[in-house]
């Protein structure tokens, strides 16, 4: 493979191939910085110079999971130690608490409650509606959806459909982890099968739901496995043009099943989380939006990939139990204020935006 001849084409509107991406993912050394500087053009062609963030606040309603992914430190079984499940006059708490801090977006990542059906789903929206009116609600998984639809004798789609009655403002990619199921039967075997998830992302989608696309790599899968997941995600959105955006997920091992066992890496190296991101900038054609994780990935490696492709900051957050779980260093609040000296460092301006990237007024630092 010529690196520089590809690069150039794909400068050029050349839609790379699966396996040249994988390629590319694969590459090491000192010819990875062509690539992020070829995604850092790309990065400015499709999303301009401004760096995005979403005033948002996490909320976890449960980490009790029927799915128990290798992957995941996070979700417990009925009755384990520390697991919970949060009652209506809980759930209202956090969310006053969001309201007060003027959040545009509350995103809701939980547990796969076994005993959760639709009503369930539905009593939390209507409860998180009430208690924070205007703001938009970011939640549910498929492979939640999925779950609601077999425990009510429903269809996907009248899950979707009453889930957006309730207030659901749009749907997470999240279960996406890796869209081969070779890799999901051993990472995440009671989750959605790929062809699950893909019909129940473009149902979303074609109901004018929106939704985010995810990929958590650095765990069992290999670079081919990284590239057909990107692929499936660029077939959707040439077809639907329902994703937000591409949210990487670094693969957090420490406190996980999978890494103890012996089954997972230590997580994706500094070079593999670049790489991902430069790549995914360059091969989704069809994204205008990557998002750097950095409750997951860092403050200072999220600087590296928002000058290798990305462009979004993701969210204050404010909570991340799931990464804190899995043994992330930092994965609470982020404060605008950092966020503006990191986008000052790097020469762009910062922009508050809403979940489906209307920038706000008043927010600018150009
Ligand atoms: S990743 Fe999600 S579905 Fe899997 S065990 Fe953790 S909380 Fe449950």
């Amino acid at each position: 493979m010529d690196l520089c001849q590809l690069l150039r084409d794909i400068g050029g509107g050349y839609r790379m191939t699966e396996p040249e991406a994988a390629a590319l993912l694969d590459i090491r050394g000192r010819d990875v910085f062509p690539i992020l500087a070829a995604a850092d053009d790309m990065r400015e062609k499709k999303a301009g110079n401004i760096i995005t963030y979403v005033r948002n606040q996490n909320i976890h309603i449960t980490n009790i999971c029927k799915n128990l992914c290798g992957f995941c430190g996070f979700g417990k079984s009925p009755g384990d130690d520390g697991a919970y499940c949060n009652d209506r006059e809980e759930i209202e708490k956090k969310v006053a608490l969001a309201a007060e801090r003027n959040v545009t977006e509350i995103c809701m990542l939980s547990g796969v409650h076994p005993d959760f059906t639709i009503e369930s789903y539905e009593d939390i929206l209507a409860w998180v509606t009430r208690a924070a009116p205007g703001v938009h609600i970011h939640a549910f998984s498929p492979d939640e959806v999925a779950h609601a639809s077999e425990r009510g004798g429903i269809s996907t789609i009248e899950v979707l459909e009453r889930m957006r009655n309730a207030g659901l403002g749009s749907l997470q990619g999240t279960a996406a982890e890796i869209l081969v199921d070779e890799v999901r039967s051993v990472i995440c075997p009671n989750k959605v099968k790929t062809g699950m998830w893909v019909q129940i992302i473009r149902e979303a989608h074609r109901m004018k739901i929106p939704t985010t696309a995810t990929i958590m790599y650095g765990s069992y899968e290999t670079a081919m496995d990284r590239a057909r997941h990107l692929s499936i995600l660029r077939e959707i959105q040439d077809e639907t043009g329902g994703f937000t955006e591409l949210v990487p997920l670094t693969y957090i091992h420490t406190g996980t099943p999978l890494y103890r066992q012996g089954i997972a890496k230590a997580g994706a190296t500094g070079m593999e989380d670049i790489l991902l991101v430069a790549v995914s900038r360059l091969f989704l054609d069809n994204f205008k939006n990557i998002q750097v994780s950095w409750g997951k990935l860092g403050l200072k490696m999220s600087e590296l990939a928002l000058a290798s492709g990305a462009n979004d900051f993701a969210g204050t957050m404010f909570a991340d139990d799931v990464s804190r779980d899995a043994g992330a260093e930092s994965a609470e609040y982020l404060d605008p204020v950092i966020m503006e000296r990191i986008a000052k460092d790097l020469g762009r301006p910062l922009r508050q935006r809403t979940t489906l990237y209307h920038l706000l007024q008043g927010t600018c630092t150009e």
